[in-house]
C-alpha cells in the first residue's frame, strides 16, 4: 500500500447492485492504489463482471459510492459517464471491428495523436503482443488467441488509468498466457496503469495480483493482500474452478 492510503486511487464503499429485484452484489468494499493489480475471483455468477461494469460506469450502483482519484464517480445522484473514467476494458468476447485491420484498430483509438507518434506506439504495442506479422490482417483472418491479443493491444495502447480485464487470457495457449501474465506487470504504458483482473484461475491470479477480492454468492468473502489470502483463505492456492 502507498503512503497515501487515506486517498486510494480507486475505492468502492458498500457497493450494492441488483438486476430488477435480484441482488447481484451486496456490500462490496475494496481499495486499490495506483499501479496495483487487484485480482477478482470467485465462482461463476458471483458478480465479478458486474463489479468491472460498475467501476467502468457501464452500470450504476444502487447503493454505496465509487471514488476514483479522490472524486466520487458513482454515488447518490452522481454518475460520471464511462468516457470520463479513464478505463479500458477487455471483455470475454473481444468486440473487434470486422471492417478494420489490426493496424486500423490501433490507429482508431489513437486518433488524437500525431502520425509519427502513432506509428511508433503501434509498432511498440504490436511487438508487445506478438502481432507485428499480422498488422494488415482483418479479425476474421486471425486465430482466437490473436484476436484476444489484439483486444488487449487496443485496450493498452491508450495508456489507460485503469485496465479492466475480464478473463482476458482464456483463449491463449499456456505459453502465451504466461507471457501476457508476466508482461501485465510491465505494461508499456506512459503512466502506471491500475489493473482490475477477473479470473477463475486463482493460482494464476495469485502470481500477479497485489490485492485479492474474493466473491461468493454475491458477497465478498475476502479483501486483502495476496499474501494474506494465501495464508488465511480456506481455498489456499489449489483452487482452480
Ligand atoms: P460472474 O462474472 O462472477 O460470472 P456476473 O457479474 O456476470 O457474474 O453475474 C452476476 C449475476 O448477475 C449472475 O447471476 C447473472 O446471471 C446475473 N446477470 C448478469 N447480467 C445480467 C443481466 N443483464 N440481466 C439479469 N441478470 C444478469
Amino acid at each position: 500500500m502507498s503512503e497515501n492510503s487515506d486517498k486510494p486511487f480507486l475505492k468502492a464503499c458498500d457497493i450494492g447492485f441488483q438486476y430488477g429485484v435480484v441482488p447481484v452484489v451486496e456490500d462490496i468494499n475494496f481499495t486499490v492504489e495506483k499501479g496495483e493489480i487487484l485480482g477478482i475471483s470467485g465462482p461463476s455468477g458471483s458478480g465479478k463482471t458486474t463489479i468491472l461494469r460498475l467501476v467502468a460506469g457501464l452500470e450504476k450502483a444502487d447503493s454505496g459510492t465509487i471514488v476514483m482519484e479522490g472524486k466520487i464517480v458513482s454515488g447518490e445522484k452522481i454518475m460520471v459517464p464511462p468516457y470520463q473514467r479513464g478505463c479500458s476494458m477487455v471483455f470475454q468476447g473481444f468486440f473487434l471491428w470486422p471492417h478494420m485491420t489490426v493496424t486500423k484498430h490501433l490507429q482508431f483509438v489513437l486518433s488524437k495523436k500525431k502520425i509519427k507518434e502513432k506509428q511508433q506506439r503501434i509498432a511498440e504495442i504490436l511487438n508487445f503482443v506478438d502481432l507485428l506479422g499480422k498488422k494488415n490482417c482483418y479479425p476474421y483472418e486471425l486465430s482466437g488467441g490473436e484476436q484476444q491479443r489484439l483486444a488487449i493491444a487496443r485496450a493498452v495502447i491508450v495508456s489507460p488509468d485503469y485496465l479492466l480485464l475480464d478473463e482476458p487470457f482464456s483463449n491463449l495457449d499456456l505459453k502465451r498466457r504466461k507471457k501476457m501474465l508476466s508482461l501485465l506487470t510491465t505494461l508499456p504504458t506512459e503512466e502506471q496503469t491500475t489493473i482490475l483482473y477477473v479470473s477463475h484461475d486463482l493460482p494464476e491470479l495469485l502470481k500477479v495480483a497485489d490485492m485479492i477480492l474474493f466473491l461468493e454468492e454475491n458477497q465478498q468473502t475476502f479483501f486483502g493482500t495476496t499474501e494474506e489470502f494465501v495464508k488465511t483463505h480456506k481455498y489456499g492456492v489449489e483452487m482452480n474452478r
